[in-house]
């Protein structure tokens, strides 16, 4: 399953800018099949191990996150962009190649009876998931794994990963 994944991701070169080259998870998501069967892969992976929650990354964490959410009949909780969420929230800023961002979570949205998934498209830098890791740990939860459809090798997220300690699964690697 995993192996054949990576045909379902179409690589775009120079975007957003010059010199990248973009992993484009839409075709994916438009193949009902493949589309199933990645959210069923990572479903029988979490069963029974007392996953009460699962987080997801503003944007497309969320796709996956919810299918994911949804096909184990457990809970999921958003982490957005600075100023999107309505209540009370907790949040944590790390550095883009060019400037800030922030990633924020409600307050209440996790408590210590909880263990979860995070789950974001993709790993790069690894400066979004780290974040959306500090969340969940100023809330108490348990960190049981970060789930990412694609993990881009060449960049250090793996590394930073590797050097927190924080166990990680891929789907897809290049
Ligand atoms: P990081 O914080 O690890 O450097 O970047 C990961 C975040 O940037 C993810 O939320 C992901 O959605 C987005 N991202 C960066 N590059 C790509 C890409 O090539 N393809 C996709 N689908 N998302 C990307």
């Amino acid at each position: 399953m995993k192996s054949s994944l990576a045909q379902h991701i179409r690589a775009i070169e120079d975007y957003p800018k010059a010199g990248i080259t973009f992993r484009d998870i839409t075709p994916l998501l438009a193949d009902g099949e493949a589309f199933g069967h990645t959210i069923t892969h990572l479903a029988e992976r979490y069963a029974e191990q007392g996953i009460t929650r699962i987080v997801g990354i503003e944007a497309r964490g969320f796709i996956f996150a919810t299918a994911l959410a949804y096909a184990m009949g457990v809970g999921f909780v958003p982490l957005r962009k600075p100023g999107k969420l309505p209540a009370k929230t907790i949040s944590k800023s790390y550095q883009l190649e060019y400037g800030d961002d922030a990633l924020e979570m409600h307050v209440d949205a996790l408590s210590a009876t909880d263990k979860v998934v995070i789950i974001d498209d993709l790993l790069a830098t690894g400066g979004t998931v780290l974040a959306g890791i500090e969340l969940i740990e100023q809330a108490g939860a348990e960190l049981h794994e970060c789930a990412f459809i694609i993990t881009l090798n060449d960049l250090p997220g793996v590394q930073r990963l590797n050097d927190a300690a924080i166990p990680y699964y891929t789907l897809c690697e290049f």
